[in-house]
């Protein structure tokens, strides 16, 4: 945009606009320009383009615009209860008009005989149609035929409507506005390949049927041209990094899979790998053999079986004489990784240290040294491991799980201890909707593992009330009895850490009464216990010497007793579905058949009996994110919240999906040719892209 451009005027200089409420235009709205006002769009429609005869009025109708002689007018009540009633005839019937407020004003404007044009929001009262508060104008020769026009309703605020900038008062604006604009100001920036492919509006008449649509269809048209440009932008920049990433970062190179992999695939694998987990470590391979630096996101449900992967690929580094190291979010889940993988490669020899807050001096001391001259292939630990004491000789590979708890700076710490950045992986059980990872992992790989291993049996899920609260208790019983284990969940009380802790405690003692010492035992594990107590309860459980685990949330992600086969989410409509879902992922992981009892009490809202309906219907974790973010909108889902990527003005990462796909192709057509848009018929959206920049807020993973 030109810095003449009158796009750049201030709005307080438009035609009722002026300081005040200019003022309060760009408080209230963010409205500081004539250019910002054009992009502040309207949310809905009222259609105005017909005139109904008033017989032909009915209840469903919301608005309607009729024609008519004002045949009454009569003021009736006394001061403050003061009201207008009028009654307006066409051909075809009378329907009533009513004021309560702004009677004498209301008056003045009105004769009774003339015609006027009308137009409200239809109640019913003892089967009349009425109009209450309608607007109302006399019929001239410019208005005979009607409105003919959809009128734009805008977002508001309380305060704006109070200085009378109601929703439809800014379309007022809008209008002084657009005849002022010529097709120059609003130049066109997408390749016309693009236009052709997708068959978009220009831009010039997007922005102006937006506002003023002359019918649905061009509407429609304007709207999808314009949501089409806002997704096919941010596909651009985030295919821009992947792309440059491929083509010009520095990566370790992997060229060949060696003794390490071939023993450990060929002889200590414990099971078949399912075919998800096959194709994930064949894109890994691929990635690591380039010579550029891999950057994927490995997204697959609870229990689907990352870790093997991500220590098959850490073989083939150690193949290749590089280090690896992997990184849990708890103390818990990293020593959980190292009994495990330490089990596995026993036979081999290799050699696997752990490293947590807690290693002991002597042991650290040890270790760090193993690290830094090599001799440990190896690593595994918590945040400790992205301390600066912490140096590889040949760092290679580095594994992330449960992404999400991680910070950006955080995982970036890990990569400067190479001279050429390892490889990363990044895994978590926390599925996210495909468009909702096309937006903010847009500039990494991303894999799925959309397959569990065979012979799971999917968890029964099922909703009781408070009442049933007895049989719930006898059949974790029963269950305890043929030898399995139980968790209990309570809700964290967000607004007070107290109130969250009493609660859980007063859950406590009522499973104790259940369940008496000393034929049961219960742990329990809560945020404000110390990490010690906290990992001996959760040991104690997870080796069976006690059968019941009460717990918050703080257990939620990875821990693995396949022994446990029901949990009980206590409070169940206090989560989201998500959040349930991941809570559901830590039974089911044995080959008993699990349970997951969701409970509630009777009153609950509709959204919260959506969430948990969802949950009895299905065990699919890409199911239940897609319906997640359905219910909440993207903004809520875990981890996103922050994200600049997710201010769409007009698209949505619920409904367009389809367009999302289909603006990832086309950037992709265009930057695969063009990375960077130097080609002429790509400049001028080059241009735009550099207008924009320090506009929106990137976040980056890599
Ligand atoms: P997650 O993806 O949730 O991290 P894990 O890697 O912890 O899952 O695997 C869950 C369980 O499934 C583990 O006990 C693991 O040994 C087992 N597992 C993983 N892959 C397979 C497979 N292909 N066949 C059978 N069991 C598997
Ligand atoms: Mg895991």
């Amino acid at each position: 945009m030109p810095a003449d451009s009158i796009l750049q005027s201030p709005i307080e200089y438009l035609k009722g606009v002026g300081p005040q409420r200019g003022d309060l235009l760009r408080k209230e709205l963010n409205i500081h320009t004539f250019g910002d006002l054009l992009q502040h769009f309207p949310y809905r429609y009222v259609d105005k383009t017909r005139v109904f005869p008033i017989s032909a009025i009915t209840p469903h109708m919301d608005t309607v615009q009729v024609r008519g002689r004002l045949i009454e007018l009569e003021e009736s009540g006394i001061q403050k209860a003061k009201r207008l009633n009028g009654i307006l005839q066409d051909d075809t019937g009378t329907l009533d008009l009513i004021w309560f407020q702004g009677v004498q004003w209301a008056k003045k404007g009105l004769t009774k005989g003339g015609e006027y044009l009308v137009f409200g929001k239809v109640t019913w009262f003892k089967n009349r149609a009425q109009i209450t508060h309608p607007e109302i104008e006399p019929v001239d020769t410019e208005n005979v035929g009607g409105k003919n026009f959809l009128e734009p309703v805008y977002p508001t605020t309380e305060k704006l409507k109070q200085k009378f900038i109601t929703g439809r008062a800014i379309g007022k604006l809008v209008a002084a506005l657009l005849p002022q604009l010529s097709p120059s100001d609003l130049p066109e920036f997408m390749p016309v390949s693009v236009l052709q492919q997708m068959g978009l509006m220009q831009r010039f008449d997007a922005i102006r049927h937006i506002h003023f649509p002359p019918n649905m269809d061009l509407a429609n048209a304007a709207l999808n041209r314009l949501k089409f440009e806002e997704l096919f932008l941010v596909q651009l920049r985030l295919n821009e990094v992947k792309i440059k990433r491929h083509r010009t970062s520095r990566g370790v190179v992997f060229p060949t899979v060696g003794e390490n992999f071939n023993t450990f695939y060929n002889h200590h694998l414990p099971f078949p790998l399912t075919n998800a987990q096959k194709r994930v470590i064949k894109e890994i391979r691929s990635d690591t053999a380039r010579g550029h630096q891999m950057n994927r996101l490995l997204q697959g449900d609870v229990g689907s079986g990352k870790t093997i992967v991500a220590l098959l690929c850490m073989l083939i580094a150690i193949d290749n004489g590089f280090q690896c190291c992997l990184m849990a979010p708890t103390e818990i889940l990293a020593r959980q990784h190292f009994e495990g993988i330490s089990e596995l490669l026993k036979p081999m020899g290799v050699p696997v240290r752990l490293l947590t807050g807690s290693t002991r001096t002597a042991e650290r001391r040890e270790l760090l040294e193993a690290a830094a001259d090599g001799s440990l292939p190896i690593l595994l630990g918590t945040h400790a491991l992205i301390e600066d004491t912490v140096q590889f000789k040949k760092l290679g590979f580095v594994v992330i799980d449960e992404q999400h708890r991680f910070g950006v700076e955080q995982r970036a710490k890990l990569w400067q201890k190479a001279d050429i950045p390892p490889h990363v992986l990044v895994m978590t059980a926390t599925p996210i909707p495909r468009t909702l990872s096309m937006t903010l992992f847009g500039d990494l790989d991303c894999s799925v593992m959309d397959e569990l291993p065979p012979g799971r049996k999917p968890v029964t899920t099922v909703h009781r009330l408070e009442s049933a609260r007895h049989n719930v208790m006898e059949f974790a019983r029963q269950q305890i009895d043929l030898g399995r284990q139980v968790y209990i969940i309570f809700p964290l009380i967000e607004e007070s850490e107290k109130m969250a802790y009493e609660n859980l405690m007063r859950g406590y003692e009522n499973v104790k009464a259940f369940f008496p010492e000393p034929r049961y035992w219960i742990s329990m594990v809560h945020g404000k216990m110390d990490p010690a107590e906290k990992d001996t309860n959760m040991m104690r459980f997870k080796n069976g010497e006690t059968q019941i685990m009460v717990s918050t949330t703080v257990i939620e992600v990875g821990v693995n007793v396949p022994n446990a086969s029901v949990m009980i989410i206590e409070s169940a409509e206090k989560f989201g579905l998500s959040q349930l879902h991941q809570l559901r992922g830590r039974v089911g992981r044995g080959s008993e058949q699990s349970f997951c009892i969701l409970m509630t009490g009777h009153k609950l809202t509709a959204e919260a009996r959506e969430r948990l309906k969802i949950m009895c219907q299905t065990n699919d974790g890409f199911k239940i994110a897609e319906k997640d973010m359905e219910l909440r909108g993207p903004g809520d889902i875990e981890g996103t919240r922050q994200s600049g990527l997710l201010n769409f003005k007009l698209a949505s990462l619920v409904n367009d999906s389809a367009l999302m796909e289909q603006a990832q192709r086309m950037a992709l057509q265009i930057l695969e040719k063009d990375i960077e848009l130097m080609m002429n018929e790509n400049l001028p959206l080059r241009y735009h892209l550099l207008n924009q920049k320090g506009k929106t807020e990137w976040s980056k993973i890599s």
